[in-house]
């Protein structure tokens, strides 16, 4: 497959009027002029690798805990169309029962319209204090046993595991995760600077959904104690996730962040639920009929009593958008929700950057990021 006439975003810069090849599945050459009679007018578009969701879970009416043979189809097609060609399943806090059931049809998952690059679980060991829209109940502190059978059962398909440093047994927690090749995220969590420092010299890279269930700055008998988010400007390496709806964090806040932290290590993600890509405006977060009820308006899930956000209903090409409309440039946004997570999650993957040798991920879209075509290891799954 040849597609001519494209502006491709590469990691630096962008390529205008360029050609791009590719051969099973693969970018084989990239260049000014590729002479063929056979191939893809791009019209002018551009060229952006695949967007990579590292934390979402759900879309299309479902949500990945859901018990039902459609669900890997009906949430993957829904961000598909968006622009999403890898993502990161995240079940959220639930009960072992549970978790083990959608670990199960995880790895048994059919007919997926994009990459999955394991799971994420989001919990269980998480502080009840920062516990937001999930249901507390199903927080406790880290218990090894349960989540070493938990590894055993998903035998290599846990990509990340979201946890509160805090917690008692957290040290041996994360040194299982490390063993495993797990990232290590710290998130709905009270964790003081000293902690989250201590974390992350055990391992710990990342902060799960910055500003969302995150400690700030406290006062302890006057002396003021920093949080995560001050550990997330102050350590530079230390990778964060934002979602960038809109919503969640307003686009000033989207602009502040980019003015202070290493655009390098800021990911853009979804957090979607399973409202997302519908027209729904009641509905619950988390497995259908048991989890938390929740209503649709403004473009955000919000508890029934609207005290609290209840996850986002966004899909990427918006994260893109909301960026640009920070002041983000094209090149940063679109690294952002492409190569940054695939770094996040140890660049185990040959995604998230148009360069020869890479997957074939890829999409096209005009100035305004309107989705036109989205093609996954070189098969065209999406074309308006
Ligand atoms: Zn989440």
């Amino acid at each position: 497959m040849i597609i001519k006439n494209v502006n491709i975003i590469t990691r630096n810069k962008i390529l205008n009027n360029y050609c791009i090849e590719i051969n099973d599945g693969i970018i084989t050459n990239i260049a000014k002029d590729i002479s063929t009679d056979n191939y893809i007018d791009g019209l002018g578009r551009f060229l952006s690798p695949g967007f990579v969701d590292m934390h979402i879970h759900g879309g299309g009416g479902y949500d990945f805990l859901d018990e039902n043979i459609e669900t890997y189809q009906k949430i993957t097609y829904a961000h598909m169309i968006h622009g999403t060609t890898s993502m990161v399943p995240t079940l959220v806090a639930s009960s072992v029962e549970d978790l083990k059931k959608a670990i199960i049809r995880y790895k048994n998952a059919k007919d997926y319209k994009c990459n999955l690059l394991g799971l994420h679980l989001e919990g269980p060991y998480l502080n009840r204090a920062q516990c937001g829209a999930i249901n507390v109940d199903y927080l406790h502190n880290p218990d090894i046993k349960e989540i070493n059978g938990l590894i055993e059962l998903a035998n290599g398909a846990i990509t990340r595991v979201t946890l509160a440093p805090e917690l008692a047994n957290s040290d041996e927690l994360i040194k299982l995760l490390k063993e495993n090749n797990i990232t290590v995220s710290i998130g709905h969590s009270n964790a003081t600077f000293d902690v989250v420092k201590d974390t992350y010299k055990n391992g710990a890279t990342l902060i799960t959904h910055f500003y969302s269930g995150c400690s700030s700055i406290t006062r302890k008998n006057g002396y003021r104690i920093l949080g995560i988010i001050e550990a997330g400007y102050l350590i530079d390496d230390l990778d964060i996730e934002i979602i960038a709806d809109g919503s969640h964090l307003p686009i000033d806040l989207l602009k502040y962040i980019y003015k202070f932290k290493n655009h390098e290590h800021i990911s853009l993600i979804t957090d979607a639920m399973r409202a997302a890509g519908t027209n729904l405006k009641e509905t619950y977060l988390g497995k259908m009929g048991e989890g938390t009820p929740c209503v649709i308006e403004d473009g955000v899930a919000k508890l029934k009593d609207r005290s609290a956000f209840a996850g986002s209903i966004a899909t990427c090409d918006l994260l893109v958008k909301n960026m640009l409309k920070a002041g983000v440039g094209l090149n940063d946004a679109i690294n952002m929700v492409t190569i940054n997570p695939i770094k996040a999650l140890g660049s185990k993957y040959k995604k998230g950057e148009i360069k020869v040798g890479n997957d074939a991920d890829i999409v096209l879209f005009d100035e305004k990021i309107d989705i036109s075509l989205v093609i996954i290891n070189g098969e065209i799954t999406y074309k308006k």
